[in-house]
């Protein structure tokens, strides 16, 4: 059987100066020096105070770079992308990692791996199947999950052990949401604690959904009509009258705080429509597991949107949830606000790339250069995005702006992409 590890190698100090060096940026540390503004005369920047790179994901980019220098001669794969941003994962090809799954797979497959590969698993985790299958080939597995993601983990095998469904608030398809609810109903080798039982499982995508579900729990739809709207989101052989007898919530940690606080609520009050404020409070558990760093960056921009800005730009990959969310965050205050990938998206005064989340993909949007002079522009970032991506960002700002870029804004990662 191979290894598996989530700590440092103790290579930390050995790879530091190498991840500075790619994904730092001396402009966004200075404007971070300065109160997170700098004005440039005709453009005025201003950042929240919490972007950026989270904790999770610079482990996740450390243990990376410290296991290609603790394996220098092996195979390196990655089951898929490590964290939502493009110019993490292309960096990490670069060190010379292959990918098992999603957009950067090469065709390598689990079968043609052996005891001295090397398979680095992802900050959001993977499903236990997948990780069987890896263990199955004698690989050398190195955890990069989040500890805040592990937290879930726990939430919703205690769930299970106390006869609770899981629902969960996320997006189906996501990768940590897979990973979570694959902790709820298999058994996963290399957790301490035992799962005493198999748990059942529901994902509520947001509001609408929370309400289809509260409408089954008082009796006003019944178990086809939920079947129906669920339908890939319902562990398998779920029994609606069975199931939703006792329920704990948990939610992806990404997720935009206030709405599942909502999603929660709405289902409190059916099961308390139901069954009485008392009975209500044994039969629903709540757990708020929106982690720290999404917390903090959603606080920060909310307060960075007090401010009159003409322009909000969110930096991070398309299929990045948190990312995602600032730009929604943004959207409902009525700021225009673009999710953009990175520089490559800012062509010029006329044209701006970005995401239509309601299109779900990337599209061109014209005259997005605010009118006025001097123009207020906000740029936040997603917790997967390197402030070298967020510098070039803002120094391309200031190109269109036609205004000088500080002089120590000569940035060392301009070859991040
Ligand atoms: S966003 Fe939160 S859960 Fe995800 S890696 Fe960062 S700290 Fe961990």
């Amino acid at each position: 059987m191979g290894s598996f590890r989530r700590t440092s190698f103790g290579l930390k100090a050995a790879v530091r100066p190498e991840i500075e060096k790619v994904f730092a940026s001396r402009l966004v540390d200075h404007i971070r020096e300065h109160d997170f503004a700098l004005d440039l005369g005709a453009l005025r920047l201003r950042l929240p105070r919490s972007f950026g790179l989270c904790h999770g994901v610079e482990r996740a980019i450390q243990l990376a770079h410290e296991t290609r220098l603790r394996f220098p001669e092996a195979r390196l794969f990655l089951t898929d992308e490590i964290v939502h941003n493009p110019a993490v994962n292309r960096r990490l090809q670069a060190l010379g990692y292959r990918y098992l799954g999603g957009r950067y797979a090469d065709g390598t497959i689990i079968a043609d791996l052996g005891p001295d590969d090397v398979v680095v698993l992802p900050a959001f985790g993977v499903e236990t199947t997948l990780l069987e299958q890896l263990r199955g080939r004698g690989v050398q597995l190195v955890d990069t999950t989040c500890g805040e993601v592990m937290a879930v983990w726990k939430r919703v095998r205690e769930y299970a052990r106390d006869g609770c469904t899981t629902v969960i608030h996320g997006a189906p398809g996501h990768q940590e949401t897979r990973a979570t609810l694959s902790r709820a109903d298999h058994e996963d080798p290399f957790l301490p604690q035992p799962l005493d039982a198999r748990g059942a499982w529901l994902v509520v995508r947001g509001i609408d959904d929370a309400k289809a579900l509260a409408r089954y729990v008082v009796g006003r739809d019944g178990p086809e009509a939920l079947r129906a709207r669920f339908d890939g989101c319902l562990s398998p052989g779920f029994d609606p009258d069975f199931d939703l007898e006792r329920i704990g919530i948990a939610n992806q940690t990404t997720m935009l705080a206030r709405e599942t606080l909502q999603v929660q609520e709405i289902l409190r009050r059916a099961y308390v429509a139901r069954y009485g404020e008392r009975e209500a409070a044994a039969r629903v558990r709540l757990a708020d597991t929106v982690c720290s760093a999404t917390q903090d960056r959603q606080d920060a921009l909310r307060e960075l949107l007090d401010e009159p800005l003409d322009l909000l730009l969110v930096v991070g990959g398309y299929n990045s949830a948190n990312t995602t969310h600032l730009a929604e965050l943004a959207r409902t205050k009525g700021i225009a606000a673009f999710h953009i990938e990175g520089v490559e998206c800012l062509r010029d005064r006329r044209t701006l790339h970005g995401w239509d989340a309601a299109a779900r993909r990337e599209q061109p949007t014209l005259g997005w250069w605010p009118a006025h002079t001097p123009a207020l522009v906000g740029v936040a970032a997603g917790a997967s995005t390197p402030d070298a991506r967020i510098g070039q960002v803002l120094l391309r700002l200031a190109e269109l702006a036609g205004v000088a870029a500080p002089a120590l804004a000569v940035e060392p990662a301009a070859a991040l992409h």
